[in-house]
């Protein structure tokens, strides 16, 4: 396949995304709209590997939520992110939040302006919410935040699937936070734990051992990426799903797209999806992710038909649209045979 084949194929590939915060994914045209500074704007952005820096990229979530600063941008943002995402063929969604308050807004009423704004765009597209702890967070903060998110999950149960644990890896822990997770996952919720995206091989250890749903980035678990082989091994016996941020992890420092970890993933037949993390903060999309995927990955066609199938799997939906999202997945194959001849 020719580039401009290959870059058409990953545009019209009915795509998964499963690991998209909402303030991340805020694109330049979303913050004009939400009438953000031109200097703000430029601000946001760090798609140059020139900014290699973990700690840079959490401080342009400030500038994402000067924007998002009342329900009604925080509605206009959610309608627009799902809308960019149903352009490029996204089929399903999940995006990610944290609760969080402003003055004249609470953490329920966000809540409820993410959920209000799912709900009047989901016939686009399926779209799911997860809602996030941040480690950075005191205790009691993650434990209040627990509350509304059981509140609200009992609510809009159709909607909110799942919890996250997000926020600045240099902070924290999760083995202090294990016992919210227990309990989110006691009340129906699937689990997913950002992990290893700094060095610290007693906390994967520790968030291997709870057995959440996924695992975001573990960028630091393989020995050949300054993890370590107990933890490696645990992983390849539990086969828990990794959501893979490629560009995220590059521009971020940990590594380049030749020099993946997921490289190990795909030598060991580990599952793995591809997601954007930060589309808006990083400039990417999930076609150009996929792109990567194919120019740094040497993967085919097929190979990224299937991840998208299998990434409907480590999905949070339920059976039935688990069902109806595969064979729209199948039925978009057969149609575009031409994709995947030599
Ligand atoms: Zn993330």
């Amino acid at each position: 396949m020719d580039v401009v084949s290959e870059n058409n194929f990953c545009f019209a590939l009915p795509k998964i995304e499963l690991h998209a915060h909402l303030n991340g994914s805020l694109s330049d045209k979303i913050l004009r709209i939400l009438g953000c500074r031109e200097e703000d704007v430029q601000d946001y952005q760090c798609a140059s590997v020139d900014q290699r820096n973990l700690d840079d990229t959490f401080k342009k979530f400030g500038i994402a939520h000067k924007a998002t600063y009342c329900p009604e941008a925080v509605y206009i943002a959610t309608k627009n992110v799902i809308e960019e995402f149903s352009q490029e063929n996204v089929i399903y969604l999940e995006l990610r939040t944290t609760p969080r308050y402003e003055v004249g807004m609470s953490s329920e009423t966000y809540v409820e302006s993410v959920v209000r704004g799912i709900q009047d765009t989901k016939n686009h597209m399926m779209v799911k919410l997860i809602l996030s702890l941040n480690r950075q967070h005191s205790i009691e903060k993650c434990q209040n935040h627990l509350d509304l998110i059981l509140k609200m999950r009992s609510k809009y149960p159709d909607i909110i699937q799942g919890i996250d644990l997000s926020g600045n890896p240099i902070h924290g822990s999760f083995n202090e936070l294990k016992y919210l997770f227990e309990k989110a996952r006691k009340a129906g919720l699937s689990t997913t734990i950002h992990c290893g995206e700094i060095e610290n091989s007693e906390e994967i250890k520790e968030v291997l051992a709870f057995k959440p749903d996924r695992l975001g980035h573990a960028c630091y678990i393989h020995p050949n990426y300054n993890g370590c082989e107990k933890n490696w091994y645990q992983l390849k016996e539990l086969k828990i799903p990794t959501e893979i941020c490629l560009s995220s992890n590059v521009i971020t420092g940990t590594c380049d797209y030749e020099n993946h970890h997921v490289q190990e993933w795909i030598k060991d037949d580990l599952p793995f999806s591809l997601n954007t993390d930060d589309k808006g903060v990083f400039k990417t999309s999930l076609t150009q992710e996929f792109q990567y995927a194919m120019k740094f990955l040497n993967l085919s066609s097929s190979e990224l038909w299937r991840i998208s199938m299998n990434a409907i799997e480590h999905s949070f939906a339920n059976s039935e649209e688990k069902s109806f999202l595969k064979s729209k997945l199948v039925d978009w194959k057969n149609k575009n045979l031409h994709f995947f001849t030599k």
